[in-house]
């Protein structure tokens, strides 16, 4: 990064200045900058689709820790402070488990408003049904897939219902998985309504004809004849984009029995209607959104700000320039580019940052790809100060207003602790208050 030629920094986000620009479309860089506008401060947004696409829809808070021992956690909140003890380092050891269940509060309720909502016990974990059919603690459960969670505990009299068609998703399999913990449970194969047999089937194209009602009307009459006294019936999640709860409310009308859905192998639904609603939100705010585009080159200016140049990420051509008083940097890992894997090392290509990370490319995995242990190369990442700076060489903040938050950050295994959610929400709301104190005090 290099000092820039111009600097004008404007008051109000609009295509060419803003007060904080959020660098992400992850669900960190989405929850920042919703977050940044209810607190009124002027922000614009850069990113190209990742991670959220391929998401299953559960908010993880914290599940599993020491990862090694795999010890699952009934309570996110006991789990967290034993996460923060023996990782002093851990995104959550930078705030208070009030700011996190605010961070949670705040998000939930503007989930509900936009008509995606979810169920979360406030000191419980729920054990919800993933694809294969094991049970994973997650805190946050869509609402279409938390009747599983109650019928599963209730023992419910369930059919479980797959496609021809559709790979990676087979209600046989949930079937056995789950047949010791749920003895009522039946499954059948279908055809999805307008297709036949031999079509290969995808969750989104599913999702966007169960729209429609008279498909629901077809799909309801392929699925009563096996219904067999099912009480409620599970299916893969394609319970429309962007109307899930009417979809649901007229399927289980029509079938005669109460629905729910189960995540599909990515890219999923859920993770889609997450980013659908998100983006719809920030654009109904006025927020400018740069949707599709990266920003190639970040340059500091006169008065403590940056330029961000913003462009095509296949051809690398520049087409706006964005001046902002502070940058959330909320790139994710290796999937989204927030971070590059090299021959030798791993970087952070935009601010040139430190990454946290193995001394040698030989240890960023262990031998075994099951190691129980996880690999060292998933906890690498940018270090932060308490106030969500990235750090530089010297372990001091390397901007006064560069920020970070999300899966970029260090000392996070977040797959296998199952806190990718609760970590991208938390950081996003750590970065934006850390922001609003330090540049609008
Ligand atoms: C397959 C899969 C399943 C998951 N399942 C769950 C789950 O069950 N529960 C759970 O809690 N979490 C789950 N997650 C994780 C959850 O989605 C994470 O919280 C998330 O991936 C981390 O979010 P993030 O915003 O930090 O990073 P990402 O989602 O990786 O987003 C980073 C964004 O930054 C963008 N970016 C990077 N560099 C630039 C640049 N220079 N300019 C502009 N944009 C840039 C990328 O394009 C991308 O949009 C899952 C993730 C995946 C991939």
């Amino acid at each position: 990064m290099k000092p820039a030629e111009q600097s004008h920094p404007g008051p109000k986000a609009d295509a060419s200045s803003c007060e904080l620009a959020v660098i992400g479309t992850g669900l960190a860089g989405l929850a920042a900058t919703l977050f940044a506008s209810e607190k009124g401060i002027y922000t614009a947004q850069i990113g190209v689709n990742a991670g959220i696409i391929h998401a299953s829809g559960f908010l993880d808070l914290m599940g599993v820790h020491p990862i090694a021992d795999g010890r699952v956690w009934e309570n996110p909140w006991e789990a967290i402070d034993a996460v923060t003890t023996d990782i002093p380092d851990h995104p959550y050891a930078r705030l208070p488990q009030a700011d996190i269940r605010q961070a949670f509060d705040i998000f939930m309720n503007l989930m509900k408003a936009a008509g995606l909502p979810y169920r979360y016990q406030p000191d419980a974990n729920s054990r919800v049904i993933t694809t294969l059919g094991t049970l994973k603690p997650t805190y946050g459960v869509p609402e279409s897939m938390y009747k599983g969670t109650e019928a599963l505990k209730t023992q419910k009299k369930c059919l479980m219902v797959d496609f021809w068609g559709l790979k990676g998703f087979s209600a046989v399999q949930l079937e056995e998985m789950l047949r010791d913990r749920w003895p009522g449970l039946q499954s059948v194969r279908i055809a999805f309504p307008e297709v036949g047999p031999s079509v290969d089937l995808y969750p989104e194209k599913m999702a966007r004809a169960l729209e429609l009602r008279t498909h629901r009307e077809d799909l309801a009459r392929e699925i009563r004849p096996h219904l067999n006294g099912a009480e409620i019936v599970g299916m893969p999640a394609i319970f429309g984009i962007y109307h899930t709860r009417e979809v649901m409310a007229d399927l289980a009308a029509l079938i005669g029995a109460d629905v729910f859905e189960i995540p599909t192998i990515p890219p999923a639904v859920p993770g889609l209607r997450i980013k659908e609603m998100m983006e719809a939100q920030i654009q109904s705010k006025g927020i400018p959104l740069f949707a599709q585009k990266r920003v190639l080159q970040v340059n500091h200016d006169n008065d403590g700000g940056f330029v961000l140049d913003i462009g095509e990420p296949a051809t690398q051509s520049i087409s706006h320039r964005l001046h902002a008083q502070g940058v959330i940097l909320a790139g994710g890992r290796f999937l989204g580019g927030g971070l590059y894997a090299g021959r030798k090392k791993i970087v952070e290509p935009l601010f040139g940052l430190p990454v946290f990370q193995p001394p040698e490319r030989t240890q960023w995995h262990c031998s075994q790809v099951f190691d129980p242990r996880g690999h060292p190369v998933n906890m690498a990442g940018i270090e932060i100060d308490d106030a969500f700076r990235p750090l530089d060489d010297s372990g001091k903040p390397a901007w006064k207003n560069l920020y970070a938050a999300g899966a970029i950050l260090a000392h996070q295994d977040w797959m296998r602790m199952k806190c990718g959610a609760g970590i991208s929400i938390a950081t996003a709301y750590g970065a934006v208050n850390a922001f609003a104190m330090n540049a609008r005090p």
